[in-house]
């Protein structure tokens, strides 16, 4: 192989953007490979054979963001279908809306309020001794008082990450808004969609260009570096260095599949916080598509697990002891000088699809330059 060539390692959104803009700025050669058969990473899509549903194989992902450049990339390669995320809390009581908004409040209390008399009352509730909240519970605790926490956060996350919410950093509860007013979002951002035929296909038009080759079923092994100029790695951290510091946390989910006819629970995702029960939420998949129309329903049950060696990881937990080794690893990580590292799992921070995105658009320019000067590779400001 020449060593023009530049690899990439995992074809999912950082991988596919990364590879796409330096293959639209550099007269470079790029090779994609994907441990899995598949393009798209955690993020892919496969239609049902039985139901033809769009699945989202490895749970749900509703695109959303609020920089209009991001927006306008992804519908550069797919069409969007408008979804408003809308997710519902089941618990003994009944069926509520989340995030908190001024409905369920009212729901929850059997009041009448207003948005100004439910943020007094929702005040009153609050714990004020908790100065600067310093955990997910503090946060919860001081916001919306021990009620609100108890019922629809605290059971969802301990089974969720496997450890007591006190030990989570705030930035875990801060991506869920309160609301004062009937707005049902579950986002707060300017745009939000679903690429009508998936992710998959979406990814597969990034990686659509004649300077892209994609090789799937192809793991990534150190010797391969060598081959080439340089190496954008998108897989976990840890993994990269062969985990000789220790592994760092990551929680992984898996799903128990059940069919029905008709419609299951009447909307895509149902959560269940309370701690009895052991799975954390139930997602039918028709419900992200709700221009399509399909005679039968098919549900995945979600459970979390903590992630071992053989799991695919979701979330990296980023407690104590794992951010003393992900600043370890990063440090390493900051020497390196023909390697990059881009995304969720390589730079083991808690990213949605957007923002992963917007960090590969705005780093690809900036490595695509550095190569070409022949200077040292820029480093992603997370890193
Ligand atoms: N969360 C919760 N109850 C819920 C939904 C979320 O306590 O019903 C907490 C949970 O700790 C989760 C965090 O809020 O990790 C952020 O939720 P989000 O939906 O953003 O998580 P995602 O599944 O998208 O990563």
């Amino acid at each position: 192989m020449s060593t023009s060539r530049i690899l990439i390692v995992g074809a999912g959104f950082s991988g596919a953007v990364a590879a796409r803009e330096l293959a639209a700025i550099q007269d470079r050669k790029i090779l994609v490979i994907d441990e899995r058969e598949h393009m798209g990473g955690n993020c892919h899509t496969k239609r049902d054979p039985t139901s033809g549903i769009m699945l989202h194989r490895y749970g749900p992902h509703i695109f959303h963001t609020s920089r209009e450049d991001v927006w306008a990339y992804v519908n550069r390669f797919a069409e969007f279908g408008p979804f408003i995320n809308r997710v519902k809390a089941r618990i003994k009581r009944g069926v509520f809306s989340l995030p908190i908004n001024l409905g369920t409040i009212n729901q929850f209390f059997g009041r009448n309020f207003s948005s100004e008399e439910a943020r007094a009352f929702i005040g009153t509730l609050g714990d004020s001794r908790i100065d600067e909240p310093r955990n997910f519970e503090e946060y919860a605790l001081k916001f919306v008082g021990r009620e609100l926490y108890e019922t629809f956060f605290y059971g969802y996350t301990q089974k969720q990450w496997g450890c007591e919410p006190r030990e989570l950093p705030t930035s875990v509860i801060k991506r869920l808004p309160i609301r004062f007013t009937e707005d049902d979002n579950y986002y707060s951002d300017r745009f939000q969609g679903i690429p009508r035929e998936g992710y998959t296909a979406l990814i597969k038009r990034v990686l659509d260009h004649p300077d892209i080759e994609v090789k799937l079923g192809t793991a990534w092994q150190a010797g391969m570096a060598g081959e080439f100029e340089h190496v954008i790695f998108t897989g976990p951290l840890d993994q990269y260095y062969g985990h000789h510091l220790g592994r760092l946390g990551y929680r992984t989910v898996f799903w128990e599949r059940s069919d029905h006819l008709g419609d299951y629970q009447g909307h895509a995702l149902m959560n269940y916080p309370e701690v009895g029960i052991p799975f954390i939420r139930k997602i039918e998949h028709k419900h992200f598509a709700p221009w399509e129309e399909h005679e039968k329903t098919v549900v995945y049950t979600e459970f979390s697990k903590e992630s071992g060696a053989a799991d695919i990881p979701f979330y990296p937990k980023s407690l104590g002891p794992d951010k003393i080794l992900q600043a370890r690893y990063l440090e390493q990580a900051r020497s390196e000088t023909k390697v990059s590292f881009l995304g969720r799992l390589a730079t083991y921070r808690y990213l949605d699809m957007h923002q992963v995105i917007s960090e590969a658009l705005d780093f690809t320019p900036r490595l695509a330059e550095a190569i070409r000067r022949g200077q040292p590779r820029p480093v992603l400001p997370a890193l």
